[in-house]
């Protein structure tokens, strides 16, 4: 069976494309003043305007221009300085307007792109466009027969960033939707808190003959609540078009809805066209304008990006992917890394080591974020460049950084206050070797009869003695000589 789909995989090539709606983490709604924040007790936080009853008007919150813009520069497109508002028509019980007001003919942003990193290289998506729209309520299914309607998230700003179907494999895909995600978060216009829906994406796959130019008929996935499902949403429809194109069979043109709970898709409905929706421009808002110095001015916000920063320390550092990826996906470790190389005392690929097994460890015993933890790059690397230089122990660089992440007390005084600095005086550890062995000729006698356990016991009862200060290296080598 596996190698069945291989040999079909190795025929067709598959194209796939994303839409991914992100909901913007601004203060209030998209065209009302609601407070714009998640969950509260069903239809609480609504307003005429949300709810969209006869007589109200929608006005633009115009942080929600601003994120989408922001959004536009960190992935290359072209900003519009004139956009409009188009209405959606469509029924759904959770649409009470039975339309959403979107953006159709010119969104604010277009033909850009996103460099991800798949695989260890380069790979350049196509962003097609980004617009704006508010979000729709959310159906509560109390039972097979009842459904309740939650107005809470009517009017939740949302950007919506459909790709180029440049894509050819669920890496590649994952590694763009994980890419976006990090970017919304590090110019900090969303959250992107997937077990809150504010990330969600629609997945578009067809399959055509390896070589070929012309795009097959593609299915489009919806219901995709986390980027695991889009992969396994992914994989699915390939395999499932395979088969119906080696049986000769057609591909139809349908909306499918994914259900990660079977692993399936499942059809929905045959391909509605754009023109089904009736979109025509929105009465009731003006033209969206934005100058080109209003532009400039959001471009000087946006930081390094995430997919860049993990090229360069791939390309600079010389670091796995896995590695680059880990310190980027969260800002606060980006930065502390960032700030303890530019310091030019420890090298990256230590301070990358210290982030990741042992500041990573007290985070996951304690759950404190890094910004909670005390934790400067000076002190990180005053600790790091104490231990290089044998001053103190492996294991007591793990106790001052505990100490540092419970008190912030420098290190250098830890290491003082707590006589941790570690002894590579060689008589003074020659005396306590010496007492050792003479307490323990047991052990001794083990150790000479070839019992190598003999020699950790007496390696430890040294420890002991020195109270843990003592070089373990030079430890081993008086022991050595000793016995
Ligand atoms: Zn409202």
């Amino acid at each position: 069976m596996i190698e069945d789909n291989e040999e079909h995989i190795n025929e067709y090539e598959p194209v796939i494309g994303l839409e991914v709606h992100a909901e913007l983490s601004t203060k209030t709604k998209i065209y009302c003043s609601c407070r714009n924040v998640f969950g509260g007790s069903p239809n609480t936080n609504v307003c005429p305007i949300c709810m969209g009853l006869p007589g109200t008007l929608p006005s633009l919150n115009k942080k929600v221009v601003e994120y989408a813009v922001k959004a536009g520069i960190a992935m290359n497109c072209h900003i519009n300085n004139i956009s409009g508002h188009d209405r959606k028509n469509y029924f759904y019980p959770d649409l009470p307007k039975a339309y959403q007001i979107s953006q159709w003919e010119t969104p604010i942003c277009e033909n850009g792109y996103l460099d991800i990193v798949s695989d260890g290289r380069i790979k350049r998506i196509g962003i097609n466009r980004i617009h704006i729209e508010e979000d729709a309520g959310k159906l509560l299914h109390e039972s097979e027969k009842n459904s309740l309607a939650d107005f809470n998230r009517c009017g939740v700003p949302l950007i919506e960033i459909v790709s180029e179907p440049d894509m050819n494999n669920s890496s590649q895909a994952k590694a763009y939707l994980e890419t976006i995600k990090m970017i919304l978060q590090y110019i900090g216009v969303s959250d992107c808190k997937m077990q809150e829906g504010s990330i969600r994406c629609d997945v578009n796959v067809s399959l055509r003959k390896k070589g070929s130019n012309k795009l097959g008929t593609r299915c489009e996935l919806k219901n995709v609540n986390s980027f695991s499902s889009a992969i396994r949403g992914i994989e699915y429809e390939i395999l499932r078009q395979t088969k119906i194109l080696k049986s000769r069979g057609n591909i139809k043109q349908e909306t499918r809805r994914w259900d990660d709970a079977i692993g399936k898709s499942i059809i929905m409905r045959t391909k509605e066209n754009a023109n089904d929706y009736r979109y025509f421009p929105e009465p009731d808002l003006k033209a969206i304008v934005i100058s080109d110095y209003e532009i400039e001015k959001l471009k000087e916000t946006i930081p390094e990006l995430p997919n860049t920063k993990i090229w360069r320390y791939i390309n600079e550092y010389g670091f796995s992917q896995i590695d680059a990826e880990i310190i980027v996906e969260s800002t606060e470790r980006a930065e502390l890394f960032d700030k303890s190389v530019k310091l030019d005392i420890c090298k990256p690929k230590t301070i990358c080591n210290w982030i990741l097994s042992d500041i990573a460890k007290i985070q996951n015993e304690t759950g404190l974020a890094i910004s909670d933890m005390n934790i400067t790059a000076d002190k990180l690397c005053t600790l790091i460049s104490e231990v290089e230089k044998g001053n103190i122990s492996n294991t007591a660089g793990k106790t001052v950084l505990s100490i540092i992440v419970k008190s912030g007390k420098d290190p250098l005084d830890i290491i003082k206050e707590n006589n941790m600095a570690q002894n590579s005086d060689r008589e003074s550890l020659r005396c306590i070797v010496r007492k050792v062995l003479l307490e323990n000729p047991k052990s001794v006698n083990d150790y000479k009869n070839g019992k190598e356990k003999a020699l950790g016991f007496i390696v430890g009862k040294c420890m002991q003695k020195s109270k843990g200060t003592a070089n373990p290296s030079m430890l081993k080598e008086i022991i050595l000589s000793e016995i």
